[in-house]
């Protein structure tokens, strides 16, 4: 049986061969355990082996497990990156340290405003809509701009980069695509924003291409934890 520490080593194997693979240094893309649904104690095994970063989905799952673990395990960075509705802000600007899926101005403005001030800025990241899939959440590619320049007018919010969900498919070419899009975005905003170094994308299906299209997170849930 393999333990949640093996499956980590494994992950982290898997990002370093996909680096090598493209010429790319590991240490540029960071490994966040998506630990939604999971118990406590898989948080804490994870933790055990050397794993800092931690994605949550649901806001209330996620101020639970954060109030539970916060004390012991200070140095846990913790990550939204489920959908977010506007009355729900204020958990995520109190208890969190990322917040990957912002697509609107409206939740950007909240978000500063409710981050406590001895806190530093929140870590944002802005979801692109690469899909072919309207019903998709994230920004159009070409509502990227806008959206980042509301967000670096706000000093309680830092701007890291893009996110995005790709198409669930098989299809290598259209992964590719949609991956490599979201690359070219991601470039531009770059040279506009010096915050920005985060892209955030691959799962434990796609991790491999996304590292090969420049991905600099990859968000890895039934690989570590095992299926939901
Ligand atoms: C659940 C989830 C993941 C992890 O997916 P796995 O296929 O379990 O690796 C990554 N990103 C987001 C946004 C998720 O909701």
């Amino acid at each position: 049986m393999t333990t949640i520490a093996d499956r980590i080593s494994i992950a982290q194997s898997r990002i370093n061969q996909a680096a090598q693979k493209c010429s790319r240094s590991s240490a540029e893309i960071s490994l966040l355990a998506v630990s939604k649904t999971k118990p406590i104690s898989d948080i804490v095994a994870a933790y055990q082996a050397g794993q800092r970063l931690f994605g949550e989905n649901y806001v209330q799952e996620g101020e639970t497990k954060i109030n539970a673990l916060q004390a012991d395990y200070p140095d846990i960075e913790w990550h939204f990156i489920g959908p977010l509705q506007s009355n729900k802000t204020k958990i995520v600007a109190e208890h969190f340290d990322w917040m990957h899926t912002l697509s609107r101005a409206k939740i950007a403005q909240r978000l500063h405003e409710q981050r406590p001030i001895n806190k530093q800025p929140l870590n944002v990241c802005i979801q692109v809509n690469i899909s072919q899939e309207q019903s998709k959440s994230g920004v159009n590619a070409e509502d990227v701009a806008m959206l980042a320049l509301t967000i670096s007018s706000l000093s309680n919010l830092k701007l890291r980069g893009l996110m995005a969900i790709p198409t669930a498919t098989d299809d290598i070419q259209l992964q590719q695509q949609e991956f490599s899009q979201l690359k070219q975005i991601f470039d531009q905003l770059k040279q506009q924003y010096p915050s920005v170094d985060t892209l955030s994308m691959g799962m434990s299906g796609d991790m491999d291409i996304a590292i090969a299209n420049g991905s600099t997170m990859v968000r890895i849930g039934s690989a570590i934890f095992g299926e939901r």
